[in-house]
């Protein structure tokens, strides 16, 4: 069913490789600009303390170890064949120069096909792109740099006090594009201060910039955030499932039919939150888009019209 629906990830990656490809989660000690003081102590206002991973090993763990152990554990459990070493917590390009080579370097090993590395729009530059863009061509490693940007409404990522704004993310989308790596581009289309013109536009920008793969997530509320704190003090409502479940569905209409959906709906942990998901699993949320996507005939690339001068068409 879902393949028609939208472009579906795991399916992306079997026609790629020919087998089952799985991520492998890298955990390094590592903290981000937005938390260290460079651009703000608070860091984004949903951010906890994990800074965007909770599955992993510990940081203190070498690369190869990491990827070694979870490796045996996932070929076993779901008969993965090849693997995507994947830097996701915090933001993996914050470091020195060379730290940045060596850690790359270290995650080339037997059965990895591609590098998959988190960070945010500020903290890339030609510099590690061309290095990424040398081990891609002399390797054989295909790499993906995800982006976290959320939305483009600049009001909107200065409420959650990304610390970036659109024009840092355009930037960057255009670095990675133009040295040949995939952008992945992460966005949760439920911040409570933003439309379904928001969620629209945000589509069109990601289809614009010609990113290759989207991850959504919902918004989740962890003890101890800005964000938290702000929603006990009334100072914004939650919207329902339902909401959710169109946002989504109306993002997929606008989104270009070829990028690849990483996820429709993100995962966190219960422990220490104080809202995941409107307490459903994740997986019985995604059921409801599809079938909520069936009953109503729509796709993904539904309204995908805008691009390659629309308006010349009415000649
Ligand atoms: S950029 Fe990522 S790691 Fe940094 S504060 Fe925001 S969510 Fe947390």
């Amino acid at each position: 069913m879902s393949e028609k629906l939208y472009n579906v990830y795991s399916e992306y990656l079997k026609d790629k490789y020919g087998v089952k490809v799985y991520k492998l989660p890298i955990k390094l000690p590592l903290t981000c600009p937005n938390r260290d003081g460079n651009l703000s102590k608070g860091g984004c206002t949903f951010c906890g303390e994990e800074g965007g991973s909770f599955e992993n090993l510990s940081s203190c763990t070498p690369i190869r170890d990491q990827l070694r152990t979870n490796m045996d554990y996932i070929r076993k459990k779901y008969k993965a064949e090849k693997f995507i070493a994947y830097f996701q917590n915090f933001s993996n390009t914050y470091m020195p120069f060379e730290d940045f080579k060596r850690h790359i370097s270290d995650a080339i090993i037997e059965d990895i096909v591609e590098i998959s590395i988190s960070t945010r729009p500020d903290c890339i530059s030609d510099k590690y792109l061309q290095f990424l863009s040398d081990i891609q061509y002399n390797k054989g490693i295909n790499v993906t740099i995800e982006l976290g940007l959320q939305t483009v409404n600049y009001h909107s990522l200065k409420k959650i006090n990304r610390g970036h704004s659109l024009a840092e993310f355009i930037e960057s989308a255009v670095g990675i594009k133009s040295h040949g790596l995939r952008l992945c581009t992460h966005v949760i289309l439920n911040l409570p201060w933003d439309d379904m013109d928001d969620v629209m536009e945000t589509a069109k920008v990601l289809s614009a910039l010609k990113v290759d793969e989207v991850k959504m997530h919902s918004l989740y509320l962890m003890e101890g955030t800005t964000l938290a704190h702000q929603f006990k003090k009334g100072e914004f409502q939650l919207f329902s499932k339902d909401e959710y479940i169109q946002r989504v569905i109306t993002f997929l209409e606008y989104l270009n039919p070829e990028i690849v959906i990483q996820r429709l709906i993100g995962r966190a942990p219960e422990e220490g939150s104080i809202f995941v998901n409107w307490n459903e699993s994740w997986w019985k949320i995604r059921d409801d888009i599809l079938g909520k996507m069936e009953q109503s005939n729509s796709f993904q690339g539904k309204r995908f019209n805008y691009l390659g001068g629309k308006a010349l068409r009415n000649f």
